[in-house]
């Protein structure tokens, strides 16, 4: 699977770095955020839809953490329980994101 080279999540950009052997270098890991140099590593030997699931793993990662909530990043399960909801409905819904587009570009906005 060819992920994207970066995804942007919050106020950063992240590089998406596929790597073989990740997972067997010693640490176990499927994925690996790098905050301090703002990437996300992923086991290229992983099936397509494995690496989806994990780089949705790692962004809540991120998520949690840019939002301080570090003992809720530490919920590996958690991570889990959300990057599978997340890919489901992403799968089950293809044009939720275009119909989120459409309707804020066509709202009314508040006149300030
Ligand atoms: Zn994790």
């Amino acid at each position: 699977m060819v992920l994207p080279k970066k995804i942007r999540i919050g106020p950063f950009i992240f590089q998406i770095i596929p790597v073989q052997g990740l997972h067997s270098d010693g640490k176990g890991l499927w994925g690996e955020v790098r905050h301090t140099r703002s990437e996300i590593a992923i086991e290229s030997d992983l099936a397509d839809q494995e690496q989806y699931e994990t780089l949705l793993h790692e962004v809540f990662h991120v998520i949690l953490t840019q939002a301080g909530r570090d003992k809720e990043t530490d919920d590996e399960s958690l991570m889990d329980v959300l990057a599978n909801g997340l890919m489901g409905v992403l799968r089950d819904n293809p044009g939720l994101q275009d119909w989120y587009d459409w309707k804020a570009d066509n709202e009314p906005r508040a006149s300030l």
